[in-house]
């Protein structure tokens, strides 16, 4: 059996099947393209997960990797080091809002501490603990533990793991008034939402949604938690996504991009709840890794950079006219939807449950794609990726979409 054989079989064989990987092995990467075991090329305009926010094998953050593993690898959070303390106040600074951070490993693990911290928020506020539910919106996404799968609104990833913990409730996305009698007994401590949904299918706030929110939580005295997981870190055309929604939130939760690629979350909180958890509330043992925090501190140097914003925006409307191009050709789409680079091309009814389908037919062309459920297409490439990357991916597209059977 060939290496590569062996190491599909392999991954069929030993993984928990809980994942449904293309067939390809990759191998190795260069900005936006990667190359696999057998030397093929494809354009990657899916970064990972929005991961790779600076593409691949970026020599600044590999700098910063290979300078501190020389260094120091790990301290727990018994002792301190530079890197995360850095990291911690040009996060704080960068985000306009955060009065202390908490750093650690995973987007799910940021979202769990955000739960947690409004619970402990709302029992020093003498809220009991009926009172300190947390609502939530439908096709949201929030991780994948326990209570972050609860707050994530979609059955499809609660099924089976009942009994669920309980404090959460659902209201539809983009409904003020359905928020309004959702927080109408005054039970509700905190509202938590994505600017921008991204598994839910690249949905973003409608204008004025999050200042209504905002404006329904300082009614009631509860916080606003923002999960820009996947919308945050220059992704949307500014660092954060909320602040083209004119909002200041209480917690901020951040993971994927952060790291460019290198595994870390945060939690950033503000004034009104950063004193919230106290020594022992909370802590994990490898938040804080000087090896993550030392790549994060150099992405977010970059991701931050004037240089990065103009590039979002001239490839945001590069990737737009060239999906409508293709569309105005093919007539698949009834929508390009999003922010900046992460974009959603919705899927015409007739094409309904195919986005798995066209995820293999590009991944043939050399294209690496997402999807963000069955009906919509997932855009969400390298922010530093260039005028050609771009163009030989919408090329590739085209011919992947051409070859669907209709
Ligand atoms: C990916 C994602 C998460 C979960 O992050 P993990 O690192 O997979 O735990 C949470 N919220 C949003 C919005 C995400 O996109």
């Amino acid at each position: 059996m060939s290496n590569i054989a062996h190491l599909l079989a392999l991954g069929r064989d030993v993984y928990l099947p809980v994942y449904r990987p293309r067939e390809v092995i990759l191998e190795r990467g260069q900005g936006a393209r990667v190359w696999d075991s057998e030397g093929r090329e494809y354009i990657d305009l899916s970064a990972g997960i929005a991961v790779c926010g600076l593409g691949h094998n970026d020599p600044d953050l590999v700098a910063a990797l290979t300078g501190q593993a020389g260094k120091l690898w790990h301290t727990s959070n018994v002792f301190y080091s530079e890197p995360p303390l850095r990291l911690a106040e040009e996060l704080a600074a960068a985000s306009r809002f955060a009065r202390r951070v908490f750093l650690c490993n995973s987007g799910a693990e940021a979202n769990e501490a955000a739960i947690k911290l409004v619970r402990k928020w709302a029992s020093a506020q003498g809220r009991t603990p009926d009172r300190r539910v947390i609502a939530t919106f439908r096709g949201s996404f929030h991780g994948r533990t326990l209570a972050a799968v609860t707050a994530t609104a979609q059955p499809k990833y609660q099924e089976g793991y009942e009994p669920l913990p309980g404090g959460f409730r659902y209201v539809d996305f983009n409904d003020v008034t359905a928020l309004e009698i959702a927080m109408a007994g005054g039970d509700v401590a905190a509202v938590m939402l994505e600017p921008v949904q991204g598994e839910g299918g690249v949905m973003p706030a409608a204008p004025g949604f999050l200042r209504a929110v905002r404006e329904l939580c300082d009614h009631h005295g509860a916080l606003l938690v923002l999960d820009e997981i996947q919308s945050g870190m220059g992704r949307t055309g500014t660092l954060f996504a909320h602040w083209q929604d004119d909002v200041k939130p209480d917690i901020v939760t951040l993971a994927k991009a952060l790291g460019g690629g290198f595994p870390i979350g945060a939690m950033l909180v503000g004034d009104k709840a950063a004193e919230a958890m106290q020594f022992g509330a909370h802590g994990t043992t490898f938040g804080g890794n000087p090896l993550a925090a030392a790549v994060a501190r150099a992405a977010l140097r970059k991701l931050s950079s004037p240089a990065i914003t103009h590039n979002v925006a001239r490839q945001s409307a590069a990737l737009r006219a060239g999906l409508d191009a293709i569309n105005a050709e093919l007539d698949l789409f009834t929508q390009v939807r999003g922010r900046g680079l992460m974009l959603g091309a919705v899927l015409k009814p007739a094409h309904a449950g195919r986005a798995g389908e066209i995820l293999d037919l590009a991944a043939a062309q050399g294209l690496l794609l997402l999807q963000a459920g069955p009906d919509v297409l997932r855009f969400v490439p390298a922010l530093n990726i260039t005028d050609e990357e771009l163009a030989e991916g919408l090329r590739r597209l085209k011919l992947a979409l051409a070859g669907m059977a209709t």
